[in-house]
C-alpha cells in the first residue's frame, strides 16, 4: 500500500512553485510512515482511503493541498 515513487519525483507546488512538498498518506500507516510523519516528511490525511477528492500533496511553504 505504501507508495515509494514520490521519493524520486516530487511535483512542484502549482500555487507557489516550491519543491517543499510532502505526500499526504491515508489509511493505517506503518511505523516507518509515522516516523516520517513525525519528521515532517509526510502528512497523515486520515483513514478515508476511498475519497476521490483526497489531496495527494501538501506544500509546506504556502499550505496548498492538491491532487
Ligand atoms: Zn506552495
Amino acid at each position: 500500500m505504501a507508495k515509494k515513487g514520490w521519493e524520486k519525483e516530487k511535483p512542484a507546488c502549482p500555487k507557489c512553485g516550491s519543491k517543499e512538498v510532502i505526500p499526504i498518506l491515508y489509511g493505517y500507516l506503518s511505523k516507518e510512515a509515522w516516523e516520517m510523519e513525525d519528521a515532517g516528511e509526510v502528512e497523515f490525511g486520515g483513514l478515508d482511503l476511498d475519497n476521490d477528492n483526497n489531496p495527494g500533496w501538501h506544500c509546506k511553504k504556502c499550505g496548498n493541498r492538491w491532487k
